[in-house]
């Protein structure tokens, strides 16, 4: 790449992170000449992706114009396959969605199935998009199990059966007519941990996810760090409870089996049958009466003191190999708030350095539901507006 695209690259990239930055901003972020950067930003706005007010009143002492990415440069579709159901958004460059749809989940019994779940979103975005879908450019899938990014394929999702060996990146860019990339939820869902926290984001972020099954992603300096071959951060396969119960990738005792929000239910039922006086816990409860009965009941409270004992057990290596910064719990257990972060950090401080975890900030999620699919769009708009570079396909900045 010639340094004058360089510049170009970088300065997009900045704008794509942040939204919006000034001419005088700009210089002073990258350090180079001021008329070098002004033909770089003029070559941006000559290609339609960036724009800027008109800049009246330059010697006047008022604030100069902002520079930011023309919003319908480019539109992006997201989608997201959960546990529950699919959704999907439409975003435009600035990243604000446009567009959004929930399909519940059916039957999901066929490979088949779960497609047409999929293209039923898809249709249903281009139906809302009509005249507009001429800007769509591009599609970002956020994928459900472990997924090779590179081939843009899905390797297998434990919590969706039929989601297996399958070349996604070639499926959806068949049913859409849009380039299609593939990215494991987690590391979408990390990533947006990361944007969340902008301007000030953590120097290194571990984020557990604990949705339908329990995966993890790690941040550090703005860029996402992926493993060789993509199985990074599987900290839900982790062994926290040796010969306890049988986990889909086959061992026995992952974190997953026994402290997702599906283990915790099976456990809750087992307790149940066992005759195990719960307080009235409904059947079918929320992480938040879950909580609210740990502090009252005496069986509820050992079942949620051994949860905290099985994800700090976990984390505890997230914590001793990687050092974070920040440790945020995002999914279904974000409900259990304070009651869960503080008893994480009481059972950190038996596992780890206590420096490490003295340090450390362990925060709930703020992320609403779309904001994967949003996530997955953005990751996709960012490859778009900077062209595949490759290197740059998993950074935040
Ligand atoms: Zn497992």
């Amino acid at each position: 790449m010639s340094r004058r695209n360089e510049l170009k690259h970088a300065l997009l990239q900045h704008l794509l992170l942040h939204g919006r930055a000034t001419r005088p901003e700009l210089v002073a972020l990258t350090g180079v000449r001021a008329a070098t950067v002004f033909e770089a930003v003029d070559g941006l706005k000559a290609l339609g992706i960036v724009e800027e007010p008109e800049r009246r009143g330059r010697k006047t002492g008022r604030r100069a114009p902002e520079l930011s990415c023309a919003p319908d440069c480019c539109h992006v579709v997201g989608v997201d396959l959960r546990l529950s159901g699919c959704v999907g958004v439409i975003i435009n460059a600035a990243g604000e969605v446009i567009h959004e749809v929930e399909h519940p989940a059916g039957s999901r019994q066929t490979l088949l199935s779960v497609k047409r779940e999929i293209l039923e979103v898809l249709q249903h975005l281009r139906d809302l998009s009509a005249d507009r879908w001429h800007l769509v450019k591009g599609l970002g899938f956020a994928d459900p199990g472990l997924v090779d990014v590179e081939r843009n394929y899905s390797i297998r999702a434990v919590n969706i059966p039929p989601w297996q060996e399958l070349e996604t990146g070639r499926m959806l860019k068949n049913a859409s007519g849009l380039p299609s990339r593939v990215w494991p939820e987690a590391m979408v869902k990390t990533r947006m941990e990361y944007l969340q926290r902008l301007p000030e984001p953590p120097e290194s972020l571990f984020n557990l996810v604990t949705d339908d099954g329990i995966g993890g992603g790690f941040v550090k300096n703005g860029e996402l760090f992926t493993g060789s071959s993509g199985r990074s951060m599987e900290i839900g396969h982790i062994v926290v409870r040796p010969g306890g119960a049988r986990c889909q990738c086959g061992n026995s005792g992952c974190l997953e089996a026994v402290a997702s929000p599906a283990g915790l239910r099976a456990g809750i039922t087992e307790s149940r049958i066992a005759g195990v006086d719960l307080g009235g816990l409904p059947e079918k409860f929320t992480m938040a009466e879950f909580s609210e009965f740990a502090a009252r009941n005496r069986g509820v409270r050992i079942i949620a003191d051994q949860l905290c004992r099985d994800l700090a057990k976990a984390l505890s290596v997230a914590v001793m190999l990687l050092n974070p910064e920040m440790i945020v719990i995002s999914g279904e257990f974000a409900d259990l708030g304070e009651y869960l972060t503080s008893s994480l950090r009481r059972e950190l401080e038996l596992r780890c350095f206590p420096e490490s975890v003295r340090e450390l900030k362990i925060e709930i999620s703020t992320l609403k539901t779309s904001d994967t699919a949003r996530g997955a769009a953005m990751m996709m708009r960012d490859l778009i507006l900077l062209g595949e570079t490759g290197k740059n396909e998993n950074r935040c900045r």
